[in-house]
């Protein structure tokens, strides 16, 4: 059979993930980003790795969450633990003192965290029962089922304004490791990216597309992956033939960089480390450090109050064509006095939450894009908190297809599934499933078995470029 050639036009975390997958199963793959580096993007505004979901209860909807689990221990199987800045620090999930005010009653809370643990249980189970893993790999791995979840006292962690709170496995992340490792991993597999480069139009020529770079090629394609975020909506104008968009929207958020002052107050930094979620919209802050302070150190953390007065910035309808207002604000910021406003909000709502951040200095806001696609029960994708897998089929022969994440943590399940499609659509041999009837229920022991980067260590250098590149070097 001839060599399949595939274009991933986007590098982030999705674009990277399919790519380095794709070159794994033998296919010639191009990357092309019109950034000097990968993984830019929302992915450098993602801060948190999310193996419990417990982030996102909604009454009787447990696809989001049920992916995200998943998505987390593929990205584990793929990757390894790498990633995490310190893999046993624990999150905190805590109830609003005011969401009954939201759409968040306990009992929902309750019901999701019995339902996650319960599935994570069952996907451990099945690693546990692959002939392909040994037990201790599982053991270094992933996190154990029977500590999923402990209920926490919210005045042991000095939060207030809470009822419920519990405690579960689960890290920040180590981005800079990450993008050390996808380079290294790029460069084993041979695909060296076509950085700052634009795509000027993707065209069909006979039984391949051909996609036009802003340097002159013409690179022949047997299939097409957009995986550019919301990038996308413009590229997709670009493919001739291009079919109508279906219904979603993209929110534009921003994250709050605030370091930590020095201290050597153990007690301090004791509340300083960990993430603390309180997420019920308006009714809710997170606060996740990535970097403890010492006596003589500042440390680092994020911020985000799940609000349109605090991170949630805008909002833009799938249908309506290319956000440009979004590129702006990404690269440049709102502007001064509104984003001064925009801190203040942020930062006066995780004092109500988290007392001891009474003392930290706001450094920038981090903005980007994330995307939720319309379903049965959320019309036009407005409920943030359905963020279901989507792939937009751009053309009619489904060659040409647009996909982003719908988080950081299951970038790498979301790039085996787009995969398994273009394999599919290729003829190719398809990816291990668990059901005959399902090309989609994927055999994630056994694939990542095989098919995984864990190995692959990143350099220290590209780790020291990727915190200079996104202004996080810090002594
Ligand atoms: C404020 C915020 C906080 C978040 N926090 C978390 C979190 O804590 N945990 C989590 O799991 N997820 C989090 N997310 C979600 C996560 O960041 C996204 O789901 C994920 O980054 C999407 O990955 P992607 O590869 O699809 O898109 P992106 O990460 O947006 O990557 C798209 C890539 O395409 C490139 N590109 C753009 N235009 C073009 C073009 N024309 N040609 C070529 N390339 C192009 C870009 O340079 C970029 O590298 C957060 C998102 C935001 C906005």
């Amino acid at each position: 059979m001839p060599l399949r050639n595939i274009t991933v036009i986007g590098a982030g975390a999705l674009g990277t993930s399919v790519s380095s997958i794709l070159a794994s199963r033998g296919v010639k793959v191009r990357l092309v980003t019109n950034d000097p580096t990968i993984l830019t993007g929302a992915t450098t505004a993602a801060k948190y790795f999310h193996p419990t979901a417990t982030e996102y209860p909604k009454k009787d909807h447990f696809e989001t969450g049920k992916s995200v689990v998943e998505g987390a221990m593929t990205q584990l199987g793929l990757y390894g633990r790498g990633f995490l800045h310190d893999p046993e620090k624990k999150g905190r999930f805590w109830v609003s003192r005011d969401s009954s005010k939201s759409n968040l009653p306990v009992a929902i809370f309750q019901e999701n965290i019995k339902f996650m643990s319960e599935y994570y249980s069952t996907l451990h189970d099945g690693f546990l029962g692959s002939s392909s893993w040994q037990r201790s790999d599982i053991e270094n791995i992933f996190y154990d089922p029977t500590n999923f979840s402990r209920e926490v006292r919210s005045q042991d962690f000095g939060v207030t304004k809470v009822i419920e709170g519990v405690e579960t496995p689960s890290s920040t992340l180590d981005m800079a490791a990450f993008y050390a490792q996808q380079k290294a991993i790029l460069n084993q597999l041979g695909i060296t990216p076509d950085y700052n480069t634009d795509t000027v139009a993707i065209k069909k020529l006979g039984a391949e597309y051909e996609v036009e770079l802003s340097t002159g090629e013409k690179v022949a394609s047997d299939a097409v992956i957009l995986a550019a975020g919301y990038h996308n909506l413009k590229l997709a104008e670009l493919v001739q033939g291009a079919s109508p968009l279906p219904p979603g929207k993209w929110f534009l958020n921003g994250i709050l960089q605030v370091k930590l002052p020095p201290t050597n107050d153990p007690e301090l930094i004791r509340l300083y480390q960990g993430t603390n979620f309180t997420l019920q919209q308006e009714h809710g802050c997170m606060f996740a450090c990535t970097k403890s302070p010492t006596e003589i150190t500042e440390g680092e953390a994020f911020i985000y109050y799940p609000s349109a007065w605090g991170s949630q910035i805008n909002i833009h309808d799938n249908l309506s064509g290319f956000p440009k207002g979004f590129d702006y604000t990404i690269k440049n910021g709102l502007h001064e006095t509104v984003e001064y406003s925009y801190v203040n909000r942020i930062l006066d709502q995780a004092n109500k939450f988290y007392p001891f951040l009474s003392e930290v200095r706001p450094i920038k806001m981090v903005y980007g894009a994330v995307y939720s696609s319309a379903t049965k029960t959320n019309s036009l994708g407005s409920d943030r908190r359905e963020r279901v897998f989507s792939r937009r089929v751009v053309t009619g022969d489904g060659l040409v297809i647009a996909s982003t994440a719908p988080k950081f943590t299951n970038s790498g399940l979301k790039a085996l599934h787009d995969t398994q499609y273009i394999l599919d659509k290729l003829d190719l041999p398809g990816l291990p499933i668990k059901d005959d009837n399902d090309p989609y229920s994927l055999d994630i022991p056994l694939i990542t078995s095989s098919l995984h980067f864990r190995d692959i260590e990143g350099s220290p250098k590209d780790k020291v470029e990727y915190l200079q590149n996104n202004g996080l070097l810090t002594v």
